[in-house]
């Protein structure tokens, strides 16, 4: 620990810890915008916030851990880790810092816990709390929800933040205790994901909730992943899950497990979307026998293959959820094309790309115009 070093030192030490911990809603383009140069410029990245791409500070209150998680380079006992610890003021402090230099416009908080997840929690509000009432801050503020925090502590972190995530780690009881055999699924973390839902129902809050699951490091399937994703979307009302592809850090007791692929995150993004966006429901994803999705086409498109292509859908009868199945058309074209067809008759593929439809092409495998199905590629004058 080094209490005596100034706060943005301490910061610039701590270097980019959460890497892996989205903070905002495009966690792949956010990974990739890390500063490469070292320094403090390593824990700010380019978030995708509610109001806007924005730079966020992600720091952890301490990494210095008493669990044993065992994917994690904070777990207890790993003897690399540097550990660096702040205070709250320390890091309120240096947020506020970076802020008026014009360097982060938002921050993301995290922590290894220490004295159990409740006096962890307390630091992490202690810090939010300072931020918003001794330096006025009213911009992007993610929280991290401790394991076994309390009911009040959940509340209070939603009136301070924007988003709160509570990591489920592992889509089963089972899977998380053999990620993390010191945390408790059901007690410690899906009950307060829960908690966030009733709260959100209840009391005036400004949050939303997120998760998220390490991939693919202890044989978990998409099937799992995306079954309980879906649950949460229809049932607490959860804004996101991300999917964090499993990579082995060294010191850990699975350093020799192999690294995930990043297109398995990428494949249980796209069929995330499909359950949270488009309203399907997981039975309908096309996961091949081990229960996985195919790596090498996304699952919208797996699905029409499977379905459309001998059976294509007349674009001018379709309904919106039948227009929704279509790889190419998503919500807002859907609409657009529901629209415009009380007008006239859509008989081109240009037509389409006119209402907004980014890749009419990619539809017109799957789609009848006018009775005729139409040409695969677009004339050149249309593009
Ligand atoms: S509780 Fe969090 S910081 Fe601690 S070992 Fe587990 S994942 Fe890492």
């Amino acid at each position: 620990m080094h209490p005596e070093l100034d706060p943005i030192e301490k910061l610039a030490r701590l270097g980019n810890v959460n890497a892996y911990e989205p903070a905002g809603d495009a966690p792949q383009s956010e990974r990739l915008a890390f500063d490469a140069g070292g320094g403090i410029m390593s824990c700010i990245a380019h978030v995708t916030t509610p109001h806007g791409k924005k730079p966020v500070l992600k720091a952890m209150v301490t990494t210095a851990c008493e669990k044993n998680c065992y994917y994690c380079p904070f777990r207890a006992g790993r003897g690399e880790m540097r550990r660096v610890a702040f205070t709250p003021d320390e890091m309120a402090e240096a947020f506020d810092r970076l802020r008026r230099a014009g360097l982060v416009e938002g921050i993301f908080l995290s922590s290894g816990i220490l004295n159990g997840g409740v006096a962890t929690q307390d630091r992490i509000l202690d810090t939010a709390e300072i931020i918003r009432r001794r330096y006025h801050y009213r911009g992007y503020i993610h929280l991290k929800i401790m394991p076994g925090a309390e009911y009040d502590q959940v509340v209070r972190a939603m009136q301070l933040a924007d988003r709160v995530s509570i990591n489920l780690e592992g889509p089963t009881p089972e899977r998380l205790s053999e990620l993390a055999p010191k945390k408790d699924f059901s007690a410690e973390l899906l009950e307060r994901l829960r908690w966030t839902h009733r709260i959100r129902q209840r009391e005036r809050v400004r949050a939303d909730a997120v998760t998220q699951f390490v991939v693919g490091a202890v044989g978990d399937t998409d099937l799992e992943l995306l079954s309980l994703s879906g649950w949460l979307y229809r049932q607490i009302g959860l804004r996101r899950a991300y999917y964090s592809a499993f990579n082995p850090v060294r010191g850990t007791p699975f350093e020799d497990r192999p690294p995930v692929s990043p297109l398995r995150e990428r494949r249980l993004y796209q069929a995330s979307f499909l359950l949270r966006d488009y309203r399907w429901d997981v039975e309908e994803l096309p996961f091949e026998q081990d229960g996985n999705l195919r790596l090498d086409v996304d699952p919208k498109r797996a699905w029409a293959d499977a379905h459309l292509r001998q059976a294509p859908v007349e674009i001018m009868r379709a309904s919106r959820d039948e227009l929704l199945r279509i790889p190419g058309i998503g919500p807002k074209g859907a609409d657009a094309i529901l629209r415009a067809r009380r007008k006239g008759r859509l008989t081109d593929l240009s037509h389409l790309r006119a209402l907004g439809v980014r890749a009419p092409e990619r539809a017109a495998p799957y789609i009848l115009l006018n009775g005729r199905r139409p040409p695969r590629q677009l004339p050149l004058q249309s593009r």
